[in-house]
């Protein structure tokens, strides 16, 4: 089978990639963009930029409606009852620590805040920072043999002094999806926040935020095509009435003294200063390319790719994967070989692929790697990528055994 993306002439960057040799195998790190984001970005500077929210004149509200427009098509991404469920920040990353932040007013000495053995630093970090100024524990939940999050355990673990729990939705080094909608269950059972890492999932097939019942959803626009610089936080509107407000400045605020000042509602009391404008627009054009894709022709590629690139590394020896993956990525070791320094010669054979601890060192070290290699597919990739990566890794193991 030939392989071919129906995808690829709308992404300018791997066409580019294309003419320098480079074979493009990390999108779960970030993703290339769809010639509809590009224009979107320059369309906007072309045509004028202007600040949002705030001047009265044409070109500010025109900013504005796209900006606002861009809200209303995320909030339609993820299925949230209105788009004032939807703040923009910089990532996922940004949006975590927002949160880890902002629901610290809420957390009393002693409670605890539970997470996984496979959370991203982004989503271990806040969460362990907080707990170890407010006297907090942070419980981690073990994950099953097939790299689920045990929900047994959970079952145990999830208790009366949980107040938050925060858990990805699809691991990025495993590859696998968790099960949250049973783990959300958990939490509310003991009336606990629920926050979901979607960085990942996100990308893979559609996610409604009102059938998952999570309190708070986050997410990165450029691994899903979309620009860098912005993030979604989606919280519920009552979990977002509980957040206290982060950042200071701006337009943020609903009335202001020298003394004190009283602050907007979410979204635009936890947006203050000026936004990444011309990248939330953009994001909007990127969802709106992703909403005219044939969904099920994307999943059917992908899974295509998928077993073909998993097909490939069972045949070659002393490969190791990590876990079985759901989604079109591997993660893999090779015996007696340092991943680094097979991403090394993969590199100068023009492979882009990722190695390392996959900011999830904890999850690493409990598998005992000091790291591996991850391959992540996107849309656009063909079987012709594959076939270049693997006659570049059988070039590499030769030239490293
Ligand atoms: N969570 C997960 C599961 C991720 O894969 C990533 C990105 N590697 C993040 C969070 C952080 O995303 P960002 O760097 O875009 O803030």
């Amino acid at each position: 089978m030939s392989l071919i993306s129906p995808w690829r002439a709308d992404f300018p960057g791997i066409q580019a990639f294309d003419a320098e040799g480079q074979t493009y195998l990390d999108s779960a790190a970030t993703a290339q963009k769809p010639q509809a984001m590009l224009d979107s970005l320059l369309g906007y500077y072309a045509s004028g930029a202007a600040n949002v929210h705030r001047a009265q004149h044409l070109p500010g509200e025109r900013a504005t409606r796209a900006f606002e427009d861009s809200r209303t098509q995320a909030a339609r991404w993820l299925n949230a009852a209105g788009s004032e469920e939807i703040l923009f920040t910089r990532g996922s990353t940004e949006s975590l620590n927002l949160l880890a932040y902002g629901l610290e007013h809420l957390l009393q000495p002693g409670d605890e805040i539970v997470i996984s053995a496979l959370e991203h630093h982004a989503n271990l970090l806040p969460w362990q920072q907080l707990a170890l100024r407010g006297g907090l524990k942070l419980v981690v939940l073990p994950l099953d043999a097939s790299g689920q999050i045990d929900l047994q355990q959970a079952a145990v673990l999830i208790g009366p002094r949980t107040r938050v729990l925060a858990v990805a939705q699809l691991s990025n080094v495993l590859g696998r999806w968790q099960p949250v909608r049973e783990l959300i269950a958990l939490a509310q059972g003991h009336g606990a926040l629920s926050v979901i890492d979607g960085a990942q999932g996100v990308v893979h097939g559609r996610h409604d935020v009102q059938a998952l019942g999570c309190d708070f959803y986050v997410c990165s626009s450029h691994k899903l095509y979309g620009p860098d610089g912005v993030g979604l936080l989606y919280g519920r509107r009552a979990a977002l009435a509980q957040l206290r407000h982060w950042q200071f400045g701006g337009e943020m605020m609903l009335d202001a003294d020298y003394q004190q000042a009283r602050f907007r509602p979410a979204p635009l009391g936890f947006e203050a200063g000026t936004p990444a404008i011309s990248s939330v627009i953009a994001l909007g054009a990127t969802l709106d390319y992703l909403l005219h894709l044939d969904a099920a022709a994307v999943a059917g590629h992908e899974a295509a790719l998928h077993a073909k690139l998993l097909a490939g590394l069972a045949v070659r020896d002393g490969v190791r994967r990590l876990g079985e993956p759901q989604v079109a990525l591997a993660s893999f070791t090779v015996a007696e070989v340092h991943s680094a320094d097979l991403a090394h010669l993969l590199s100068e054979q023009g492979i882009a692929v990722r190695a390392g601890h996959h900011c999830a060192m904890p999850l690493l070290k409990s598998l005992g790697l000091p790291g591996a290699i991850r391959v992540s597919l996107g849309l656009y990739n063909d079987g012709a990528d594959l076939e270049r990566f693997f006659s570049a890794l059988d070039k590499a193991l030769e030239l490293l055994r």
